[in-house]
């Protein structure tokens, strides 16, 4: 028998109409370029929208086309976030810090048609101009009729918008119409396009306001440093609309001097970043102190956020943290981390603990680890298995890809890549990528842990771990690592003596390599990829 309820199509316009209704006067400030703020309501973004969208139609964007952007976190670009899908194409975010033959080759995978491009980093846009094969249209932004380009076809936002109309009837009827594009960073492989519908970003934005999770209210003001161009903002742009949050755009200024000004002037009460970010606002906070008091909730995510820069945060300047862990191919939320009630009689260095992990699944997100042979793993909080998952706002398959094992399961779980454990109480702690993870003698050792361990010796400034093949163990673990400058040599005796205290003996290094520079990936992770392949050449000894 089937339910008596209403067929309601859960589309992104939905969401837009909400917040117009609803908090009409509430604000969304942009820091512009030249560092003044452009302000505006959610009612001017909802007017200013339609139009966008009449301008697409006008530039030939036909339901399914896939829009490319290539902007800073501003007004803009959020127009865009809800422009594209409305008119039934697909916004296809394009990540600035791409390596250029990488940025090339996404644009010419997802066939844009027409690209939005903030003039401020038209440069960027303009290095891999020639091998662009599918685009159209050149949309420039915060620019004026001066601006000198080598693209073709190009106008003006705001000119085109000026001759549109702001009356426009949504497109989209069926939920499970494509709505955005994003290609991963490419850290193990060729980018990969994961294709979200109106349905999945819907549900997510959903997700994400639960009150066991980010808990946004129309009381919050938010400042997404995640950027636009990553992993859709976390959803920002989208559960900021529904909550009716006042939103701060940075646009290009992620200086921390610069986001410390706007997190006191604004009183933001939700930064949103990756630890990178927190880690030089703190050291900021430190020479320059600001009022961070309104601070309700630090949001952290994208990398492991280190445990003593949470206790920073909490214990000195009394920001409370949110870690949380995500992908791309997760839209990108996945599990969270804070205190359980459970939580509060422990000792405090037993709470860390517990805020260091990266938390428990968000209802809407199943989890399971898994080993080799493919059979769940225990949550026993020791042994490690790949993190699968599955729900409503996860891939199913990637653009244009056949959905390989290697990825996606038979039973229906994606492949997250990621290894972990996860304790009796569902708090998941990362340890290693399957990639990176160094399998030795039928054991699995870390290479993140390991890292962990050697950058934890004062002399060594940073550690990377890879797996390097073995005839009796199958692989054995090598650490390359860079020194301190002016601290003075060690050898890897010296390290791996120091590593005995806290690792067990079949975990120590066999080789480690002092070099003088870590290669890294264009999101600034450590590139394996290319030591393992100087391991096989023999450059690294
Ligand atoms: P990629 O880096 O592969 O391009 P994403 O930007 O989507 O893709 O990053 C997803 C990956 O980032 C996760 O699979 C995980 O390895 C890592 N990650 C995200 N959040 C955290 C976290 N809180 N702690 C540790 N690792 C994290």
């Amino acid at each position: 028998m089937q339910g008596l309820m209403m067929d309601y199509p859960l589309t992104i316009d939905r969401i837009l109409e909400h917040a117009n209704r609803i908090y009409p006067r509430k604000k969304i400030s942009t820091k512009l370029p030249d560092g003044s703020m452009h302000r505006y309501t959610y009612a001017n973004l909802y007017g200013r929208v339609k139009r966008l969208a009449n301008v697409l139609d006008k530039l030939g964007v036909e339901p399914g086309d896939r829009v490319g952007t290539f902007a800073w976190n501003n007004y803009q670009h959020l127009e865009l976030y809800y422009a594209i899908p409305g008119s039934g194409a697909v916004i296809h975010t394009l990540n600035i810090r791409l390596f250029p033959e990488q940025l090339a080759y996404v644009v010419n995978h997802a066939e844009d048609k027409v690209v939005f491009i903030d003039a401020t980093l038209l440069p960027l846009f303009e290095k891999v101009a020639d091998e662009i094969e599918s685009v159209q249209h050149y949309v420039l932004f915060n620019t004026d009729a001066g601006v000198e380009t080598k693209l073709p076809n190009v106008s003006l936002y705001e000119d085109l918008m000026a001759e549109a109309s702001d009356d426009y009837n949504w497109r989209v009827t069926d939920e499970n119409t494509a709505m955005g594009l994003c290609y991963t960073s490419g850290t193990t492989g060729d980018p990969k396009g994961t294709l979200y519908s109106h349905r999945s970003m819907y549900l997510h934005t959903m997700g994400a306001n639960q009150a066991n999770v980010l808990a946004l209210t129309e009381r919050d003001v938010v400042l997404p440093v995640v950027p636009m161009f990553h992993a859709m903002a976390w959803g920002l742009p989208y559960s900021c609309a529904f909550a009716g949050a006042e939103m701060i755009l940075p646009g290009p200024h992620l200086q921390p001097a610069a986001l410390a000004e706007m997190i006191a002037e604004e009183k933001v009460t939700v930064p949103a970043g990756v630890p990178t970010i927190w880690m030089m606002l703190y050291q900021e906070l430190q020479e320059n102190p600001r009022d961070v008091s309104h601070i309700r909730v630090l949001t952290v995510g994208g990398a492991a956020m280190p445990r003593a820069l949470i206790e920073s945060y909490e214990k000195e300047l009394d920001v409370s943290v949110l870690h949380a862990w995500g992908m791309t191919e997760l839209s990108p939320i996945g599990t969270v981390s804070q205190l359980q009630t459970h939580h509060l009689a422990l000792p405090e260095h037993e709470q860390w603990d517990v805020k260091e992990r990266q938390g428990y699944p968000v209802a809407g997100v199943e989890m399971r680890i898994v080993n080799e042979a493919g059979e769940e793993v225990s949550w026993d909080g020791i042994t490690m298995g790949e993190v699968q998952v599955r729900g409503p706002w996860i891939a199913k398959g990637y653009y244009k890809l056949d959905a390989s094992p290697d990825h996606f399961t038979p039973d229906g779980w994606f492949r997250t890549g990621d290894v972990a454990t996860i304790s009796e109480d569902a708090y998941m702690h990362i340890t290693d990528r399957t990639k990176d993870l160094v399998k030795s003698g039928g054991e699995w050792i870390s290479s993140v842990v390991l890292e962990n361990g050697l950058m934890a010796h004062p002399k060594v400034m940073e550690a990377a771990v890879i797996a390097i093949p073995d005839e009796r163990w199958g692989e054995r673990p090598m650490a390359v690592a860079v020194l301190v400058p002016e601290a003075g040599a060690v050898t890897t005796e010296e390290l791996n003596s120091y590593l005995a205290a806290k690792f067990a003996k079949f975990w120590l290094p066999d080789k480690i390599a002092f070099v003088d520079e870590i290669p890294k990936t264009s999101v600034g992770k450590f590139d394996k990829k290319v030591l393992r392949h100087r391991y096989a050449e023999g450059q690294l000894g």
